[in-house]
C-alpha cells in the first residue's frame, strides 16, 4: 500500500510542510478532524507542483480564526457562504481551510445550498475525479486515502474526468476549471467528459456563471507554471472573455510573462521561492486600462494577492533606488541589500529594471556573483580546523565572500593569509589507551613501589598525565579572540569591513606591528 504521509512529507516545500503540522495542531487543538484534500493531494501523487494547500475540517473552521492567527498563520480571504479561510502560511506557503459541506444546486447561475457535511459526502460535490480525493490528518486514520471515485487510477491514465453527467450544468466554472487543468497537465478530458463539455458549449451554460467563480478563477491564473499557455488554452475555448469581456491574449505582455518565468525558473534552481503570482497578474493584464485593472482586482478573493499585484510597480521602484545608491556602492552592498529584499521583488525588478546599472546588479546577484562562492577556499579551511563547528564560521565565511566580492581578496595566498589567524589551536593529542587490568595485575610484582613507570609504554601515559587535557593555550587563544574583535565591525556597513580586510589583503606584516605600538 502506497504510504502518503512518506510521499507529502517529500513532495511539500519545508514551509508548507510546517504549514501542515500548523494547520493539523490547530484543528487537534480543537478537536476537528482534519484532511487534505484536493489539488493537494492531485500534485502529490502525480509529481505537479503543489501550489496551495487545500484542508477540509468536519465543523466550521471559521471559528479557529484567531487560532491560525496566534499559531502564526495571516487569514488572506474569509467566504463567508462555503465556510473557508484562505491562509498565508509563514515563509511562503499559501493554504485554504473549508468546512466539509455538500452543495445542492436548485437552479443553474444560483449559489448552491451549502450544508455541513461529512467529509465522504464533501468529495462528492467536487469537480473532477482527480480533484476528490481526501488524505487523512487525523491520531488513528492519518495517511489514509479516502478515493471514492478512483482518482488516483485516473492520474494515472491521466484524464480529467467529471463525477457525474450534471457537473457542468450544475456549476459553469468547472468548464473554465476543466480546460485549465487539461492546459497545465496535458491531460486530455475522457471521452464522456469532453461530451458533456462540448454540450455544455453548445447549450451556453457559460453564460450562468457566477461571479465569485470568475473571481476564483482569475487568481487561479496567478499560480499556473505556464500562464501563457493557459491562457491561449482558455481564449481558444471562448473562456478568457467570460473572465473579463476585453481580455485577449494581446492584452498579455508575453515578452514580460516569458522573461519573468525563466527568471522564475532560476531563482527557483537556486533555491529560492518567489511567489510569482503578483507579477503574473501584472503581466497578463499589461494592456488594461486602469479601471480595467481594478474591476478585475475586485472579482479576486485573496487579498493578499490583489494587495501584492496593486503595489508591486511602487515597490519594484523602492528598490531601484536603493539599488542605484550608496547602498550598493559595491558588489558586496548590493548582495547584502539584494539578499535582505524579497524575492519577489528581487525577480519583478530583473524583469522590469529600466536602468541598466539596476538590470546588471540583479543579473550579476543571480549569475556571476554565485560563482565567486566557489573561491572560498574549502579544503584549505579545513585543514585549518576552520569548519563549521567554529561559532565564528558563518561570520568568517561571509566576510571571505564579500571581500572576494569586492576583490580585496584577488588570490588563494591572500585568502588564506586572511584566515589563517582565525583558525583555532590544534586539538590535544588523544588520551593513551587504557591498560587492562589483567596486564596492571601483571606488570605489578615486577615493579618495586615508588618506582617509575616502564619507559616505552609508560612513558607515554605519564606525559598525559603530566599534561591533562590542556585547554588550548594561551597565545593563540588570544589571537583568535583579536581577529574575531578586528573582524567584527566587518558585520556592519561593508565599507567598515572593507578597510581592515583590504589592509591585511595587502600588508599584513607591516600593518601589525604599528598597531601594537599604538
Ligand atoms: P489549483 O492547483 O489550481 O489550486 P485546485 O484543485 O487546488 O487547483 P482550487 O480552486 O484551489 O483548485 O480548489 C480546491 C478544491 O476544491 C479542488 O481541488 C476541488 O476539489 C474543489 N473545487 C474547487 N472548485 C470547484 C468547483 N467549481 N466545483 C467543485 N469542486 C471544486
Amino acid at each position: 500500500m502506497a504510504d502518503y504521509i512518506y510521499t507529502m512529507e517529500l513532495r511539500l516545500t519545508p514551509d508548507q510542510l510546517k504549514g501542515v503540522g500548523l494547520v493539523q495542531d490547530v484543528a487537534r487543538a480543537a478537536g476537528m478532524n482534519l484532511y487534505l484534500t484536493g489539488g493537494a493531494i492531485r500534485d502529490i501523487i502525480s509529481g505537479f507542483t503543489i501550489r496551495d494547500l487545500d484542508f477540509t475540517v468536519q465543523g466550521s473552521p471559521l471559528k479557529l480564526q484567531k487560532d491560525f492567527e496566534k499559531a502564526g498563520a495571516k487569514i488572506t480571504a474569509v467566504e463567508e457562504d462555503t465556510r473557508t479561510i484562505f491562509l498565508a502560511l509563514p515563509g511562503n506557503a499559501r493554504a485554504e481551510v473549508s468546512m466539509a459541506r455538500t452543495e445542492k444546486y436548485e437552479k443553474t447561475g444560483k449559489p448552491p445550498l451549502v450544508m455541513p457535511s461529512t467529509i465522504h459526502e464533501d468529495l462528492r460535490r467536487r469537480d473532477f475525479t482527480v480533484n476528490a480525493m481526501a488524505l487523512s490528518l487525523n491520531e488513528g486514520s492519518r495517511g489514509l486515502l479516502l478515493d471514492p471515485f478512483n482518482g488516483v487510477a485516473d492520474i494515472e491514465a491521466k484524464l480529467i474526468r467529471i463525477l457525474h453527467n450534471y457537473a457542468f450544468l450544475e456549476d459553469p466554472s468547472r468548464l473554465i476549471r476543466a480546460t485549465r487543468f487539461a492546459a497545465r497537465f496535458h491531460w486530455p478530458l475522457e471521452e464522456r467528459t469532453q461530451a458533456r463539455y462540448d454540450a455544455a458549449k453548445e447549450g451556453k451554460y457559460i453564460d450562468h456563471i457566477l461571479k465569485s467563480s470568475i473571481g476564483h478563477e482569475i487568481g487561479a491564473l496567478a499560480h499556473e507554471d505556464d500562464p501563457l499557455h493557459v491562457v491561449k488554452m482558455l481564449e481558444k475555448e471562448g473562456w478568457l472573455e467570460i473572465l473579463h469581456d476585453k481580455w485577449t491574449s494581446a492584452k498579455v505582455d508575453t515578452n514580460g510573462i516569458t522573461a519573468l518565468m525563466k527568471t522564475r525558473q532560476q531563482m527557483v534552481d537556486l533555491g529560492y521561492t518567489p511567489d510569482a503570482g503578483p507579477a503574473v497578474m501584472y503581466f497578463l493584464t499589461s494592456h488594461f486600462s486602469d479601471k480595467d485593472v481594478s474591476d478585475i482586482q475586485k472579482l479576486i478573493p485573496r487579498e493578499d494577492l490583489v494587495e501584492a499585484w496593486r503595489d508591486i510597480e511602487d515597490h519594484a521602484k523602492e528598490l531601484a533606488k536603493r539599488l542605484m545608491g550608496k547602498e550598493a556602492a559595491t558588489p558586496s552592498r548590493t548582495w547584502q541589500l539584494l539578499s535582505s529584499a524579497r524575492p519577489e521583488m528581487v525577480l519583478f525588478l530583473a524583469v522590469t529594471a529600466k536602468q541598466q546599472s539596476v538590470e546588471q546588479k540583479i543579473k550579476n546577484y543571480l549569475t556571476k556573483w554565485r560563482q565567486v562562492q566557489q573561491k572560498i577556499p574549502l579544503p584549505e579551511m579545513t585543514e585549518l580546523l576552520i569548519t563549521p563547528q567554529l561559532p565564528i564560521y558563518p561570520k568568517l565565511a561571509h566576510d571571505v565572500f564579500m571581500l572576494l566580492l569586492d576583490g580585496k581578496l584577488r588570490s588563494r595566498t591572500e585568502t588564506l593569509k586572511f584566515l589563517k589567524p582565525f583558525a583555532p589551536p590544534p586539538p590535544p593529542p588523544p588520551p593513551a589507551p587504557r591498560r587492562g587490568r589483567a596486564a596492571k595485575l601483571a606488570a605489578q610484582p615486577t615493579a618495586k613501589p615508588g618506582a617509575p613507570q616502564p619507559a616505552a609504554k609508560g612513558g607515554k601515559k605519564g606525559k598525559v598525565a603530566a599534561a591533562p587535557a590542556p585547554p588550548a593555550p594561551a597565545k593563540p587563544e588570544s589571537k583568535v579572540q583579536e581577529k574575531a574583535k578586528a573582524a567584527k565591525p566587518k558585520a556592519a556597513p561593508p565599507k567598515a569591513a572593507a578597510k581592515p580586510a583590504s589592509k591585511s589583503a595587502k600588508k599584513p606584516a607591516a600593518k601589525k606591528p604599528k598597531q601594537k605600538r599604538k
